[in-house]
């Protein structure tokens, strides 16, 4: 079937006042403390109008007062800030190493950051499901426990997922054709809160235009460096998904058909070449010959930690990585010429050593003067970014008009549990890897801070449109 694009959709113009608010919400969200007398000035909408939005906005417990006073001309204006804290929205990332979640309430801060291992490559998808909701459900069951809503859970996977939440193919786990989506909604007793499975490369991309210090950057990437390679693309501001979602396989993009079989089967696809587990093969032989690596984590470091010290086989590895991935960021200035890309995952911890060979790559390759400006740059959301940006996700769309009404518990009013883990932080690593999953019974002692609380964002147009 082919997508033809005309004049608005009737479910565009059904909900004005659904719209409204939405533009009321996201306005606070940019602009907190903000007045109601500064949103109809900068909205347009009238001031009996705000006032009703607003309203509705503080019963639904989105946005509340501060008690602060601005003084006006006339008379002083109370100020609004987010609300949200009775809601959250999860992220759990699927990587081949580990499993990351993260929790955030909907003025974005965060809740909860843990990580699990998980051998992504021996696990059948059976298993996969299991230990994927287990910890769904342990994170459902912490924001809850603390009297939220929870939202949204998306989960971020390394391959192609389509509409309805099946993986199509994910080579590096092994999975294909696997209903994700469906398999969580059952394990997690059909939950009232959306659960989307969606492309990790997709939702590390979300992650970095909501927040951090390229928000809002409208053409933007995000190359994911984990068990595989791929392209979060983000073109005028909005997500590049393609006709049936499967846009940015980057790391699929052949560049030497001589070159080593790459998981999807292939020869000298990106991936192959400049993937972490190629680099860690070209970096460390001896790893490589025990076997196959199922924590990347331990190996990175070892490269840092060499490449620190000068070693002159582990700068050479890094840098003819580097060139590989310059190689393949020219094809992205070329097609889509984004002002930013950003190296994901495990390559942002090797930058320094990546970026001088991949940056003198991609001026070689580019078409236009000066790479067409694209800047190659480390991301600063170390692993987990695709969780972050799942949970992202569903700010999103609660911020592009998907406006939560708040449903107390009677059972927990009154108790006072809502806000008080947030400050619970401990200092992240140099990874910035989330903190272990917790025992059982040792509430308290697991959240650890990503480097991204998802505190700023930035006004601008809904990046995702599910
Ligand atoms: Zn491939």
């Amino acid at each position: 079937m082919i997508t033809t694009q005309r004049g608005p959709r009737p479910a565009d113009l059904a909900d004005v006042r659904a719209t409204n608010l939405a533009v009321v919400l996201r306005f606070v969200r940019a602009n907190a403390p903000c007045s109601r007398a500064d949103i109809a000035a900068s909205t347009g909408l009238n001031k009996a109008t705000v006032s009703s939005l607003v309203a509705e906005l503080i019963d639904r417990r989105l946005i509340r007062e501060t008690g602060l006073t601005e003084n006006r001309i006339g008379r002083p204006a109370t100020m609004l800030v987010l609300d949200g804290a009775p809601y959250a929205a999860i992220g759990l990332e699927v990587g081949l190493d580990e499993l990351t979640v993260v929790a955030v309430d909907l003025a974005g801060t965060e809740l909860l950051a843990w990580r699990r291992a998980f051998d992504g490559s021996a696990a059948s998808p059976g298993r996969a499901v299991s230990a994927i909701a287990a910890l769904a459900s342990r994170a459902v069951k912490r924001v809850s426990g603390q009297g939220r809503q929870v939202l949204g859970l998306t989960v971020a996977v390394p391959g192609l997922v389509d509409a309805a939440g099946t993986v199509r193919l994910a080579t590096t786990l092994g999975w294909r054709d696997l209903p994700l989506g469906a398999d969580l909604r059952r394990a997690l007793r059909e939950p009232s809160f959306d659960v989307v499975v969606e492309n990790d490369a997709n939702l590390a991309a979300l992650a970095e235009y909501r927040q951090g210090p390229y928000a809002g950057t409208a053409h933007l990437v995000h190359l994911t460096g984990g068990a595989g390679l791929g392209a979060g693309v983000i073109v005028d501001g909005r997500l590049l998904r393609g006709g049936r979602g499967f846009a940015g396989e980057l790391g699929h993009v052949s560049l030497d058909p001589t070159g080593p079989v790459c998981p999807c089967g292939r020869r000298g696809c990106l991936e192959a070449l400049a993937g972490i587990p190629a680099l860690i093969r070209r970096a460390l032989p001896d790893t490589a010959e025990d076997g196959p690596i199922t924590d990347f984590a331990p190996e990175v470091d070892r490269i840092r930690a060499r490449a620190r010290r000068g070693d002159p086989a582990v700068l050479a590895a890094l840098a003819e990585t580097g060139r590989h991935l310059g190689h393949g960021v020219a094809l992205l200035a070329n097609l889509v010429n984004p002002e930013v890309v950003l190296l994901g995952g495990y390559f942002s911890v090797l930058a320094p050593w990546l970026l001088p060979a991949a940056e003198a790559e991609l001026v070689a390759r580019a078409l236009a003067p000066e790479a067409g400006g694209t800047r190659l740059l480390a991301s600063t959301f170390g692993t987990g970014a695709a969780a972050a940006g799942g949970a992202a996700r569903t700010l999103e769309a609660v911020d592009a008009g998907r406006l939560p009404r708040h449903e107390p518990d009677p059972g927990r009013a009154g108790r006072g549990a809502v806000g008080g883990d947030a400050s619970r932080k401990a200092p992240h690593r140099a990874t910035g890897r989330p903190g272990p999953e917790p025992e059982s019974g040792t509430p308290g002692e697991d959240v650890d801070a990503l480097p991204s609380a998802l505190a700023a964002s930035p006004p601008g147009t809904a990046t995702d449109n599910r």
